[in-house]
């Protein structure tokens, strides 16, 4: 990581824990998921991380849904897609795994387990090496996403193992409630454990979002906005769409003195294969 390299905004477009009781704004159909990672590739997004929902909003499964979105983004924009192998809660493990048979440049890696909200995230030591053996599977890049100190470390023995390769590209996703708070001094710890010539990226939920992206810009990290994480703009404002948050992120790269990177640019700093019939 280098303070001068351009800072990859991902957007996480809708999640599966957002509702659209929380923010009507939500996207959910393919289309509209389409649509706003367009829309969020437009104002700066490199990346664009993907989950599928029913249009009332249900996650779902679906994996014609997926293959709607990816055909859809590809179209008409080059931003690198990172499906997501989380789903939502209840999916069954291996089922998750599915999205990586589209064989996506990136997939969301949650690398291990933890309490949820009210809930359990399942992702056990045995599961952890067949997520792993599954990515090298569909070479697909994993983002190592971890939710607490604990997780990196489950990583960096895969790692050790050779079950898991660089180029090492982490997620520190901060303030879910059974995980890690978003606070600077954590964010600093983390960023401190990581092994050289890793790229890193901060997610900060609800209120950490923007102290957060605002630390990993000033890091040399990188940043993920979206209403995954967050469906406000500011206290008391809801968001309009991801495309919004994503400007702010852009805005502030560019006042904080780093370049916004492009998905070439991304592709580039994270080495990916560029696949998915994209274009450029
Ligand atoms: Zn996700």
């Amino acid at each position: 990581m280098a303070i001068n390299d351009p800072c990859i905004i991902s957007v996480a477009i809708t999640g599966s824990g957002t509702t659209l009781a929380q923010n009507p704004n939500l996207p959910c159909t393919p289309e509209q998921i389409a649509t706003s990672a367009i829309e969020s590739w437009n104002a700066g997004a490199a990346i664009a991380h993907i989950h599928v929902r029913e249009a009332d909003g249900t996650p779902t499964h679906n994996m014609d849904y997926y293959r709607e979105i990816v055909e859809r983004v590809t179209a008409e924009s080059d931003i690198v897609l990172n499906l997501t192998t989380g789903g939502f809660t209840g999916l069954e493990p291996h089922k998750r795994l599915e999205t990586l048979t589209l064989e996506p440049e990136l997939g969301s890696f949650d690398a291990g387990s933890m309490n949820f909200g009210e809930g359990v995230f399942l992702n056990p030591p045995s599961f952890l090496r067949e997520m792993a053996a599954s990515f090298h599977e569909y070479n697909v890049r994993p983002e190592l996403e971890c939710f607490d100190v604990g997780m990196i470390y489950n990583c960096l023995g895969l790692i050790q193992e050779g079950a898991i390769e660089g180029p090492l590209w982490w997620q520190f996703v901060l303030g879910v409630k059974g995980g890690a708070p978003a606070t600077p001094k954590v964010l600093l710890h983390m960023v401190e454990l990581l092994p050289p010539d890793s790229q890193w990226s901060a997610i900060g939920l609800g209120r950490g979002q923007l102290p957060m992206n605002t630390m990993a810009i000033i890091l040399g990290g990188h940043v993920r906005t979206g209403m995954e994480d967050n469906v406000y703009y500011r206290r008391g404002e809801l968001a309009t769409g991801n495309a919004q948050l994503v400007e702010r992120c852009a805005r502030l790269t560019r006042e904080l003195g780093r370049e916004v990177a492009s998905p070439a640019d991304a592709r580039r700093q994270l080495k990916l294969k560029g696949g998915l019939g994209v274009r450029g």
